[in-house]
């Protein structure tokens, strides 16, 4: 099969095309696996942390890619719940124990023996792959295969983001940064919290207009000033001065929710600003998101349907998938980006 490999950590400035096409032998599943065909796969901000070092894949090469979208081609002995033909998909949690603290309170992004799909098994960038039974999910029919790929990881989180800021109809919303995520959860809170009102902050004017098309009640900058205050906030950046920008427009009693597997280190200065008076004292709270539950995905795609969500999506050939990632380091195109086999 045709696979997009990553051999090993660079830097993106240095090297445009870190993914190597080569081909690879066909997986082969374990007796609780499906092998599934991949029609579509999301291109996340998370494959950029692996490339650059900053969430390793636990091995080399790897397949990177966890917003599969597929038929399943054959299912393993064990794996009775999966027919050949069903469409199903696959997101960022590959496996968790099952057995520990966290696990059994169904909080197994929490387990400290998560593993993640193209980081610790490999992912989607390929023509196949193979993955346990029970973290794949039924795709609502409404989608099509690439508009349900982004809703895997980025919708998937931007749920779970959205569920911690504890958000109450009429409060007032930031979202920090926005892209693939943020558009997903601005389109859910219209939804679920038609009085509240969102505050868009991007860096690039495409996505402020695009935030306000999408019917957010102001966009601006990082530095500025809301002109009311936030009582939650959602920050998908991968950087530190929107942090600290969004702390001062948090209301007293606010939080913050900072949905990043990890930030880069250029600007990391930006903290030193921190005034405790200013953006933290009032009972402010910051608290980060971790992967995803099961739950969390399945609660989404199924309130994803009924709304329906639909991404704003932009297609890439498997071969196209190191300028995708090019593309999405400099934010040059609004929505989401989807591989398509
Ligand atoms: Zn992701
Ligand atoms: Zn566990």
């Amino acid at each position: 099969m045709k696979a997009l490999i990553l051999e090993e950590m660079v830097s993106l400035a240095d090297n445009q095309a870190p993914l190597k096409l080569v081909e690879r032998p066909m997986p082969v599943p374990a007796e609780d696996e499906v092998l599934i065909k991949v029609s579509a796969c999301g291109v996340c901000h998370t494959e950029l942390d692996e490339i650059e070092g900053r969430t390793p894949p636990s091995r080399f090469p790897m397949i990177l890619g966890h917003q599969i979208i597929g038929r399943v081609v054959h299912a393993g002995p064990r794996a009775t719940r999966c027919q050949p033909g069903d469409r199903v998909g696959v997101g960022w949690i590959y496996r968790a124990c099952g057995q520990c603290f966290y696990c059994r309170q169904g909080e197994e992004n929490l387990c400290p023996e998560f593993q993640a799909t193209g980081r610790d098994a490999p992912g989607g960038y390929a023509e196949y792959t193979s993955v346990p039974q029970d973290y794949v999910f039924p795709i609502p029919e409404v989608f099509a295969d690439e508009e349900a790929a982004p809703l895997l990881c980025a919708g998937a989180i931007g749920y779970r983001s959205l569920s911690l800021t504890g958000l109450k109809d009429g409060e007032n919303l930031g979202l920090v940064g926005f892209g693939a995520s943020a558009h997903l959860v601005l389109k859910m809170v219209r939804h679920r919290f038609p009085r509240t009102k969102i505050f868009a902050f991007s860096r690039t004017p495409a996505e402020r207009d695009f935030a306000l098309e999408l019917g957010a009640f102001w966009a601006g900058g990082f530095e500025e000033d809301t002109p009311l205050p936030l009582h939650r906030a959602i920050d998908t950046t991968p950087v530190w001065a929107p942090i600290v920008a969004a702390l001062k427009n948090l209301a007293p009693g606010g939080r913050l929710v900072i949905n990043a597997i990890r930030k880069e280190s250029a600007d990391q200065k930006a903290l030193l600003q921190l005034d405790y008076a200013r953006h933290l004292w009032l009972e402010k709270e910051i608290k980060s998101v971790a992967n995803v539950c099961r739950r969390d995905v399945a609660e989404f795609l199924e309130l994803a349907a009924q709304i329906p969500i639909r991404p704003a999506y932009q297609i890439y050939r498997l071969e196209e998938a190191n300028q995708a990632l090019v593309e999405l380091k400099g934010r040059k195109i609004r929505g989401a980006k989807v591989l398509k086999m």
